[in-house]
């Protein structure tokens, strides 16, 4: 969306949506204190960095602007897209052009808070909020000057998409002389430039991957481990049990579906079999909460004394659990091996 071709020159809401008049500056409360207090300015600033900028009003203002469950399609194949036009008018209505801001951090927190929500993973650079799949270009000296080996998926993505979406802005009043100058937190920041546009999906699975590939977003490694041990005694525990387990372990943008749990507990009892002498890592943790389609040698056990043992102690649990042979077997069918004597 171009802020700037409104025709509609005879429209009679104009004078309200100039800037400055209608957006109030939301100022959090600690900050009088923390400017009234005798600390150095460099510990100032570092208080400040951490602090909480959003009022309850701004977050209520924010909330106001995240996608609706009409603004929201969820294809079958488990993902969530969000309307690119809904998207926009929401941008435009939160952070128009000449809003300002009490601080850089404020307008990042707020950014940060509002993108989450519509499923963008935010970047912010000098004096611009953008898309994580924007073409920026100050990561590039962090490539490899040889190109065989740059790390190959961040660049492509971003080359790909180029995503436009961003927020300049520039800070007010600011000095630059030395006597007068301070740390830029305590400057009050205003809008100077927006692009809407999104060139990229507003999609869970987007998301999602543009925050594991910045690192983000991980699953919680203790907690799975935990699922793990669960698992291991009950191999057969109810789904209705497992899924409010694997929403609070696994990042919150995953998808829990039927088929994801049908897979975790495939991936899991794969590894109770295979892994069990060793640590759980965070690899696995990932590798578990894929979503990637199982694999067909994720189905095969391994013939070794130690999976053998592994997997037969399983089967004696599921038994043990529903005092049937029926469970166990279904799930050597589904782990698609041999069944060593079960029917
Ligand atoms: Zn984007």
């Amino acid at each position: 969306m171009d802020t700037d071709t409104d025709t509609d020159s005879d429209s009679d809401d104009v004078p309200c949506t100039t800037p400055n008049t209608t957006y109030t500056i939301y100022v959090p409360t600690f900050l009088d204190d923390v400017l009234l207090s005798q600390m150095l300015i460099t510990d100032l600033n570092a208080e400040l960095l951490k602090k909480n900028w959003l009022t309850p009003e701004l977050v209520r203002e924010i909330e106001s602007c995240f996608p609706t469950k009409e603004e929201i399609s969820n294809t079958s194949e488990g993902d969530n897209i969000r309307d690119l036009d809904a998207f926009k008018s929401k941008a435009a209505k939160l952070l128009p052009h000449g809003r300002i801001f009490v601080s850089f951090k404020q307008l990042d927190q707020v950014s940060k808070m509002f993108l989450d929500a519509w499923a963008v993973n935010k970047v912010h650079v000098t004096k611009r909020i953008c898309c994580s799949y924007s073409a920026t270009s100050n990561k590039k000296s962090r490539l490899h000057p040889d190109r065989a080996k740059r790390r190959k998926v961040e660049t492509s993505a971003k080359t790909l998409y180029q995503c436009p979406f961003q927020i300049r802005y520039s800070f007010m009043n600011y000095s630059k002389k030395t006597p007068t100058k301070k740390p830029n937190i305590f400057y009050r920041v205003k809008i100077t430039g927006v692009n809407y546009e999104h060139t990229c999906q507003l999609s869970t699975v987007f998301h999602r991957e543009s925050k594991q590939k910045n690192g983000t977003l991980q699953p919680d490694l203790n907690g799975l481990s935990d699922i793990i041990g669960l698992l291991r005694e009950k191999p057969n525990l109810k789904p209705d049990l497992l899924r409010p387990l694997l929403l609070k372990y696994i990042p919150y943008y995953k998808t829990i579906d039927a088929k994801f749990i049908r897979n975790f507990r495939q991936r899991a009892l794969h590894w109770i079999i295979h892994q069990s002498g060793r640590d759980f890592l965070m690899e696995d943790a990932r590798h578990l909460s894929s979503n990637a389609v199982v694999a067909a040698d994720e189905y095969v056990v391994r013939e070794d004394p130690e999976s053998t043992r592994a997997l037969t102690s399983l089967l004696r649990k599921v038994m043990q659990e529903d005092g049937t042979t029926w469970e166990a077997i279904r799930y050597l069918n589904e782990l698609k091996i041999p069944n060593p004597g079960l029917d």
